[in-house]
Order: C-alpha cells, then structure tokens, then sequence
C-alpha cells in the first residue's frame, strides 16, 4: 500500500483547513471498509488521509418532530440502525442500516463513507432519496444544503470538488399517515451487495388513496435512480394490485442496468418490478391500506 499522510481534525474548521491544504489529493475516511481497501489496490492514492470520526457535528445522531432526523456524516450504520427514533419514525433508513455487509460492517461503517463512496449499490441511499433527504456539505468557499439525489455523477463520483466534504445527512420529519420501506435482492443471506433494490417512502389521505410517494432504485443504472414514471403511476391513486404492478412495470423505464457476475440485465429488470411491488405492499402494509 503506498504511503499517505494521516490526520485527525476535532472540528470542521480543522478538516476543511486539511482538505484546502492537499492540492485536491485528499480522501475523508470514515469506518475504513471501503477506503482502506481502495487504497490499498489504487484506486485512490491520496497524499492525505483525513479522519472525520473525531469531529463532534459528524458525530450527531438526533431527531425531532418539527425538523426530522439529522445523521452526522461519521455515524456508524449500527447507530443509526438502533435509534429509536429511527425504529419508530423511518423504517426505509432502519431497514438497510441492520444489512450492510456483517455486524462489524455496520459497527464500522458510516452513512457519510455509504454516501461517499458513490456506489450505485449503497444500500442506504435509495431509501433516503424516497424520503426526500438533503446532505449538508462543506468545504474552503463555504457550506450548503443539496438534495441528496442531486450528488451522484456516476459510478464512485460524487458532484463534490476534491476539497468538499459531507457533514450530515437530514431527513424531513414523516408527515403524518407516511411510511418507507427498503428492499434488496442479494443471491446470499449477508455479506452480499445488491443485484437489485428499490426504496420507497409513502404518505395516504385518510381512506388510503396515495398523496405522495417516492420510488427509487439501487444497483440498476450508474447511480442510485429516481422512478417518477412509477411515483406518476401511484400518485393520486389508491392502491390496488393493478396499480401496483402496473409501478413496477414502469419502474424498469428507470433502470438501465449491466450484466455482470450477479445477475444479468434482464434478471434485473425482472427484478425491479418484483422489488417495486412488493417494496409498495410493504409501504400500504405498514399503514395498515389494504391492496386490492
Ligand atoms: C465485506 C463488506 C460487505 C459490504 N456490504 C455492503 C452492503 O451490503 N451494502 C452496502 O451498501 N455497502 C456494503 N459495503 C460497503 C461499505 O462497508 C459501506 O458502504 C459503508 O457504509 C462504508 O462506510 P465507511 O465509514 O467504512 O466508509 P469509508 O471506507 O471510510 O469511506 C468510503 C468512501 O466514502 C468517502 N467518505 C467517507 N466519509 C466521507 C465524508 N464525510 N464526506 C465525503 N466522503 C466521505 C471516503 O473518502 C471513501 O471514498 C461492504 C463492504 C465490505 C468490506
């Protein structure tokens, strides 16, 4: 493994200093699943290593009814997984949280290090587009509010600049008679990324017809992927099987998947609309909406 520099900063101030100080040749690391690993075959070959898990605002796990959940970017899964208000108020963000990778895995890893690392696979990301959640990023011009959805370039690329880093993630308060869910297939019971997933967050009216929705799918494209074909289907609509599977037919108008060691194009595709249906049943479920 090449040499690289490693620091510690114990405040943002101290971290953006560290990233403007390495010529753009700077990596945030977190739990070290991934990083350690891609450094290791070349992948990346900072100069610096910058360690953000000494840091009290990437640290921050809290929650609150009028302005929702906010996760610090170096929160570990296991963290996130076991709040109880992340039991009790997002089910799509408790889901994925409790099956990424092993219990070291998620004892190590991070939301900011599942966000960072730009993987079309990242279980955690889908769920929380659905639900409308924005990331919180800063670096030497300053900070700023985006949407989650908008950061992704394409395989392992974020939007940020080489000196930017992420400091949390929010997520907006559930409104009330709203739901999310998280679905993956994975050929394993662990240890396995996903050939396919889909993320889904729901709101109904009272006598169930759907108000919003939000439906979005993991490992079928170049990054995690709205499917506001599907959302167009459901909106406005109450749910009946017929909605349901005619959502997951054109979730699939999202996904452009490869074949490759887990699955083929076409099993994907398949997958999707599986994924897609029952990821919306689970939703309806949870809200106690029949689907008929
Ligand atoms: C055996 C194994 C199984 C796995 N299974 C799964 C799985 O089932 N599902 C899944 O989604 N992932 C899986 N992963 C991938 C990985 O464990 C997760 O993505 C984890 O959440 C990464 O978090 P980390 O804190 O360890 O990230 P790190 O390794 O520290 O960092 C990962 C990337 O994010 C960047 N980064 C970290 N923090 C920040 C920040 N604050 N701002 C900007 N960039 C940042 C780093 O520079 C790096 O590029 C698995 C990994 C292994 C080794």
């Amino acid at each position: 493994m090449r040499d690289f520099e490693y620091v510690a900063p114990t405040s943002i101030d101290g971290a953006v200093q560290a990233f403007a100080g390495a010529n753009g040749n700077a990596r945030a690391l977190a739990g070290g699943t991934d990083l350690i690993d891609q450094i290791r075959v070349g992948r990346w070959t900072p100069e610096i290593v910058i360690d953000m898990k000494r840091i009290p605002e990437l640290n921050i796990l809290e929650y609150s009814a009028s302005t929702g959940l906010r996760i610090g970017a170096a929160v570990s899964l296991a963290r996130v997984h076991n709040h109880p208000d992340v039991v009790a108020n997002y089910p799509g963000v408790e889901i994925p949280t409790g099956f990424v990778g092993s219990v070291q895995i998620q004892n190590r890893g991070s939301i900011g290090g599942n966000i960072g690392n730009g993987a079309p696979s990242g279980d955690t990301i889908s769920p929380l587009i659905a639900l409308n959640a924005t990331v919180t990023i800063t670096g030497p011009r300053g900070q700023r509010e985006e949407p989650l959805e908008g950061i992704f370039a394409g395989p392992g690329q974020l939007t940020l600049q080489p000196d930017e880093f992420l400091v949390e993630v929010k997520v907006p308060p559930p409104a009330p008679r709203s739901s999310s869910h998280y679905v993956r297939f994975i050929p394993r019971a662990e240890m396995d990324i996903a050939v396919a997933g889909v993320g889904v967050s729901m709101t109904v009216a009272d006598g169930g017809r759907v108000e919003e929705v939000g439906i979005v799918l993991t490992s079928v494209a170049p990054t995690p992927v709205r499917a506001t074909a599907a959302e167009g289907v459901v909106r406005g609509q109450q749910l009946t099987r017929d909605i349901v599977r005619q959502a997951g037919e054109r979730a699939i108008e999202a996904a452009s998947p490869i074949s490759d060691v887990r699955g083929s194009a076409e099993y994907r595709i398949e997958l999707v609309k599986v994924l897609t249906r029952r990821a919306l049943a689970s939703c309806a479920g949870q809200l106690g909406v029949q689907v008929d």
